[in-house]
């Protein structure tokens, strides 16, 4: 029975194992389902039952490319690793001294529990700690990152800094709440272009998740209009239920900037979140601003070496942020948005699968099987399924 010291536990209503099944990473898209220790939390650290995990664009790349993982200064590979990172669940076990959360809480859990003491952190930036990835041997600063310099929620158990915890209500599902950081991301994209985005013209260029979501809370901020750019028809139908005044699609428009413009009556827009990753997107995005207007760049791209008319933003006092993450609790806006339902998140939520299907529901995000947009897996499907079979 699972007892270490100092650590609170409820094994009545919470019973708690040793060991837990868990997906480690083996060589380059390489996963193996085995078992593991079930961790303990620390000072400021909390013990949750991961209710339910979604597939992340990002799990992909750690999958079968590594970084942004990495774990003790390299590479993710046979280190015993497990991925995943966008997960909820319920607090089972409180480290020493954590009276800030109960026992049987649901939560949503951010990725990033930074180094609390690096420049970055202290301003609340803690998804671009100076001190990333840096949590073993002597140069444990104390960093965390769930699924990228830790181990995530491809398991049934992971440990949690408090910090990184956000309440959710019983009304909102464990598929819902893992779509707290979905959306946590898109509302840093907002804080960070300034936030105050009542009445601004808003374009969002690629109905991704993250895309879809920055639709969602620019709409719930005020936004007006706010605009959708993708390739894909169901996508952008998906953007105008949550929110979208208009869409293009940019594979039957010939010149999407022009047609930006023409619906914001002929000016720019005021901000462009770009979610799209696509190569010609940063040059796009700086053309669709007015004068004076900004651009968040909310997507990782695969080839960074793009052309971009630098003479362009300069002569018209463009702005140009890039981020990372999800931070400055943007999470807790987004999540009040969504517990006071003035979005509807399960919009992207396509398919659910058990944790022992992880392989297959990895191929229906990246094959984009059925359309699949968000793919949840829950270790509790398992115990529904074994039923069933019996
Ligand atoms: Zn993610
Ligand atoms: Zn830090």
């Amino acid at each position: 029975m699972y007892a270490p010291a100092g650590v609170m536990t409820n094994h009545n209503e919470f019973p708690i194992p040793d060991r837990q099944r868990a997906w480690v990473l083996g060589g380059p898209g390489e996963l193996v389902f085995t078992e593991k220790t079930v961790p303990v939390p620390r000072k400021a650290e909390v013990l949750v039952r991961i209710d339910a995990v979604a597939i992340c664009a990002t799990d992909l790349d750690v999958i079968y490319h590594g970084p942004p993982a990495m774990i003790e200064g390299g590479l993710p590979f046979n280190k015993n690793f497990t991925p995943g990172h966008e997960y909820m669940g319920t607090v089972v076990a409180l480290g020493p001294g954590v009276d800030e959360y109960d026992i049987g809480t649901r939560v949503a859990v951010e990725i990033h529990a930074g180094c609390g003491q690096c420049k970055r952190c202290r301003e609340g930036m803690y998804t671009s700690c100076h001190n990333y990835g840096l949590n073993y041997g002597d140069v444990d600063k104390g960093h965390r990152a769930n699924g990228f310099t830790t181990d995530g929620g491809f398991g049934e158990y992971q440990v949690n800094n408090i910090n990184t915890l956000v309440k959710i209500p019983d009304a909102m599902s464990d598929e819902e709440g893992t779509l707290v950081v979905t959306a946590g991301t898109a509302m840093y994209a907002l804080t960070e272009l300034g936030g105050l985005v009542a009445g601004e013209s808003v374009c969002v260029t690629g109905p991704g998740p993250i895309g879809l979501m920055a639709v969602a809370v620019a709409k719930a901020l005020g936004a007006q209009p706010v605009i959708l750019t993708g390739t894909r028809d169901n996508r952008l139908q998906i953007g105008k239920e949550l929110g979208a005044d208009a869409v293009v699609n940019i594979r039957k428009t010939p010149d999407v900037v022009a047609e930006v413009k023409k619906l914001n009556g002929g000016k720019g827009v005021d901000y462009v979140v770009e979610c799209s990753a696509a190569s010609g997107a940063v040059n796009d995005a700086v053309h669709m601003v007015n004068r004076g207007g900004r651009v968040c760049l909310a997507a990782f791209p695969h080839e960074g070496d793009v052309p971009v008319d630098v003479a362009h933003i300069v002569r018209n006092n463009i702005y140009l942020y890039g981020i990372r993450g999800e931070g400055k609790s943007a999470t807790h806006r987004a999540e009040a948005f969504m517990q006071q339902k003035r979005f509807d998140a399960t919009k992207i939520h396509t398919h659910t699968f058990a944790l022992d299907d992880l392989p297959t529901a990895i191929r229906y995000a990246k094959d984009r099987v059925e359309d699949a947009i968000k793919v949840v897996v829950k270790a509790k499907m398992d115990d529904v399924r074994k039923q069933a079979a019996e």
